[in-house]
């Protein structure tokens, strides 16, 4: 690879929603946007996290350079897990620079970057950030200046140009972009299927205050603990009608603490108050934020649901708030938590029902507003799912982008830019990784197929005892098998129809190593016929 080209390499979140990274390869250096994780989804079991197959990058001898977008865990968690296996430098903004510093210990300091000044990363690329409007504060996109041209990067974003108060997207920024020889665009596609302008935040003071106003006990609201915004609206709204705050949760004490430390989020002095001396309020004057809008099961709101937080139960008169949205893939979890909160407390609120939340990513409009005002030569759509991509591709087009211009990449793919053209030359062949506790390795179908196994029918364990003429079992337990009051029976009836099978089972032993697969389908059929379910046989067999 020479000077006079380019690769562009998504690691992760082309074609799915989380572990964003994308790599810019030049000829000494790689440079890598974001370095995100992924939750597993609900069928996945045994996997705590996934992160991005780095396998690339590790293998090159090139220098790594890290550029960070925003603080959330799709675009900075996986960079605890690889960062010592990379050995980068980071480039961050401030917020997700407090949230990495705090969690981990890196070797080089991180490098906090302001917007709208340019940073030297390596030879051949320098790097600007712009401020973005997004739902964490110090979100930004990246400008990366080559000789090839400028590579525009949105990173997450709205544009909320309707938030008079705040301005949060540099407007100004994008709109000198136009001028300048920009090669190509990449821009965020989580939304490219909802018609219009994502609203701006300040739409919700009104529904919110009026919650917050006339709850005649403990206003209870759910949010992201990184939302850092609504959370100082709420805090502010509860100060207007002179009630405390209390945070719960550890993931809401992790992000105000860092916020109010670093003037992110203020309050008048006395107004959050410890949970501890909630009973020492009137209901009507407490507002609690908490942790749980997404129904995950250790949340606080999750707890609070099934009655297991200290210092804090549910009360017939609090008001409920769920201001969140539902992240694909955890529709179930949001149900079941709204479905046990209602009934057991004055009112849950969430939406579509009540207008208490607005999401952080462009619609379309927005996104058309960006192809329009940028005017790249090539437009790659990013951040999204497959039908994300597609849609985020045809908005391009519709807005006179040629159609040869726009690339739909997905993880993996290897891009290539020239002062030619851009192209699509060749394919990483990426897996996932997994992390479980401390534990990072390579995806594994049978692992899985294993643990799925397992989880639906259950484990038969059976040791038999062969002696010259009889098969004796001399242990049969299960797990997950059959009900309680049937598992005795189970053992009385696998052990007589082992008895009733032991001619066949005799010459399947014969030859023990050839046909162990076929022992332990034999017993599987027994019990099948018996019961009627599929469990893992683990057959032992000793000769005496
Ligand atoms: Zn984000
Ligand atoms: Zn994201």
């Amino acid at each position: 690879m020479n000077d006079s080209q380019l690769k562009i390499i998504p690691l992760g979140g082309l074609g799915e929603i989380g572990k964003n990274m994308m790599a810019i390869e030049l000829a000494n250096d790689i440079v890598v946007i974001d370095c995100g994780l992924q939750f597993p989804s609900y069928d996945l079991k045994g996997v705590d996290l996934i992160i991005p197959d780095t396998k690339y990058l590790l293998e090159s001898s090139k220098r790594i350079t890290v550029l960070i977008t925003h603080g959330h865990e799709d675009h900075i968690g996986a960079l605890r897990y690889l960062e010592p296996l990379l050995d980068c430098k980071i480039y961050a903004p401030k917020f997700a620079e407090l949230l990495l510093s705090r969690e981990s210990k890196f070797k080089y300091p991180i490098k906090i970057v302001d917007s709208r000044v340019t940073y030297q990363i390596c030879d051949g690329l320098s790097a600007t950030w712009f401020s973005m409007s997004h739902s964490i504060p110090d979100s930004m996109g990246i400008v990366l200046h080559t000789s090839l041209g400028k590579i525009v990067h949105t990173g997450d974003f709205k544009l909320d140009f309707d938030d008079e108060k705040y301005q949060i997207t540099d407007r100004t920024f994008l709109e000198n972009l136009r001028n300048q020889d920009i090669a190509i665009l990449m821009s965020d596609s989580t939304y490219a299927e909802i018609p219009g302008v994502t609203p701006s935040e300040d739409i919700l003071e009104e529904p919110l205050s009026e919650i917050i106003e006339n709850a005649p006990g403990r206003c209870i609201f759910s949010t992201f603990s990184s939302l850092i915004r609504r959370i100082q609206r709420i805090i502010n709204i509860s100060e207007r009608y002179h009630k405390k705050v209390c945070f719960v949760g550890s993931s809401m004490h992790k992000y105000t603490d860092l916020a109010f430390s670093n003037g992110y989020l203020k309050a008048e002095y006395g107004t959050v108050v410890n949970i501890k001396y909630l009973a020492t309020l009137k209901p009507s004057e407490v507002v609690i934020i908490m942790t749980g809008s997404q129904g995950e099961p250790r949340s606080a709101l999750v707890r609070l649901s099934n009655n297991e937080l200290d210092n804090l139960t549910l009360d017939e008169n609090d008001t409920v708030v769920l201001s969140s949205g539902v992240v694909p893939g955890n529709e179930r979890k949001v149900s079941d938590v709204i479905n046990k909160l209602v009934g057991n407390c004055r009112e849950v609120v969430y939406q579509p029902l009540n207008t208490v939340h607005v999401h952080g990513h462009a619609a379309v409009e927005e996104l058309q507003w960006v192809i329009n005002t940028v005017r790249p030569k090539y437009f790659i759509p990013i951040h999204g799912e497959q039908k994300h991509l597609v849609q985020h591709c045809k908005i391009a087009t519709e807005m006179g982008i040629e159609e040869d211009r726009v690339f739909m990449m997905t993880d993996g793919d290897i891009g290539v830019l020239d002062d030619k053209r851009f192209r699509i030359e060749d394919r990483l062949n990426l897996t996932e990784i997994w992390v479980k506790g401390r534990r990072i390795y390579d995806a594994c179908e049978v692992l899985q197929q294993e643990r799925s196994a397992v989880s639906s029918a259950g484990v038969c364990v059976i040791n038999l005892t062969v002696t010259h003429r009889d098969v004796v079992v001399s242990k049969c337990s299960e797990f997950g098998v059959v009900p309680q009051e049937r598992k005795k029976q189970f053992r009385i009836d696998v052990e007589a129809a082992i008895t009733d099978n032991q001619i066949k089972l005799l010459e399947l032993m014969d030859n023990l190593v050839v046909n162990k697969g076929r022992i332990d389908e034999f017993i599987r059929n027994i019990i099948h016929k018996m019961y009627r379910v599929n469990p893992k046989i683990i057959c032992n067999v000793t000769f005496s």
